[in-house]
């Protein structure tokens, strides 16, 4: 994607511009992590490459390029073929993801039978093969379950089953495993590699976790209140980080949770992370960053790539 921007229109008219200018390429196969604080973006990011901002969101420019068409200009009816078909989404609670009135077997069969013009009894069929791939234990028997009969943990394989039931080209994973403990997010996480390895999905993995995507992810971005300040191999990022803000959220080892960016209590970066609603002027991390100078105050740096390691990095310390 290139320059996408989506904003949201505020009640007094005021307009918050929660991704600004992103760019970011994810190649077939491609394990991709975007990182960055509560509040910076990111899973409005997601939501908009499958054009589901609903008003008073928009997206106001840019483009999202896959496979040669821009989505941005598909029509509604050429969209939802994409939707799910090649690009699927794993939300953040799986739980709630599911619908509560209806069994596992009811809500497999009905997406596998969206796309896929086969019996029911072959949907069900299918349905538990997936099941079983994605290592739900006693899969014939849970088909029968509600979603409140199942784990965290459990939903989400089911959520996954779905995802991939329509042999998708790529999966949004928007964090996954925020919710379950560390062990099964550990296994869910191992699920995604194995299932990327076995049909060559692309997956763009959203998280605050530095350990999961430093564990699976071969690229990274870094995103900061709505743009991308970072990105390239992890393997380069990881161990030389050229941005101040990735080099503080790596000292700092983990990326400061926080339910409200206002009320944050996080001391590991110095400051709070400003509001979308007013993004400082020139380098947006400049209120924070430690290694700020005069020209940052006003003029926003693009993001450029390095010679040494073909990291791309905004920031006017290495112009
Ligand atoms: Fe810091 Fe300036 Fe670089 Fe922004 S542009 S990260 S304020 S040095
Ligand atoms: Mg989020």
């Amino acid at each position: 994607m290139k320059g996408l921007k989506t904003c949201f229109k505020q009640k007094d008219k005021s307009i918050i511009r929660a991704v600004d200018g992103v760019d970011i390429e994810i190649a077939p196969g491609e394990v991709h992590g975007l990182v960055g604080e509560s509040g910076c973006g990111k899973s409005v990011l997601s939501l908009s490459i499958l054009r589901l901002i609903s008003p008073p969101g928009f997206i106001s420019g840019g483009e999202i390029v896959w496979e040669g068409n821009d989505l941005l200009r598909l029509d509604n009816n050429d969209m939802r073929k994409i939707r799910g078909k090649e690009i699927a989404m794993i939300f953040q609670n799986p739980q709630a993801s599911l619908n509560p009135l209806y069994t596992v077997s009811q809500q497999m069969t009905a997406v596998i039978r969206l796309h896929r013009k086969i019996s029911k009894k072959e949907a069900k069929e299918e349905a538990v093969r997936l099941l079983k791939m994605v290592q739900l234990p006693d899969a014939e028997k849970r088909m029968k379950s509600y979603p409140h009969e199942l784990s965290g943990g459990m939903c989400q394989r089911v959520m996954i089953a779905m995802a991939i039931s329509l042999q998708p080209k790529m999966i949004i994973a928007d964090e996954p495993t925020s919710s379950l403990d560390v062990t099964i997010g550990a296994q869910i996480l191992n699920l995604l590699i194995e299932l990327r390895r076995q049909f060559n999905i692309s997956i763009l993995l959203i998280s605050h976790d530095m350990g999961a995507v430093s564990r699976i992810c071969s690229k990274i971005s870094v995103m900061y209140l709505g743009r991308i300040l970072e990105t390239g191999n992890k393997t380069d990022i990881f161990q030389n980080p050229q941005h101040p803000y990735t080099q503080a959220l790596l000292d700092a080892g983990k990326i400061p949770v926080h339910s409200h960016p206002a009320k944050s209590e996080n001391n590991l970066i110095k400051g709070d992370i400003p509001g979308s609603m007013d993004i400082p002027s020139g380098c947006r991390f400049h209120t924070r960053c430690p290694s700020v100078f005069e020209k940052c105050y006003n003029m926003e740096p693009e993001l450029k790539t390095l010679t040494a390691n073909g990291i791309k990095v905004a920031c006017h310390l290495y112009e």
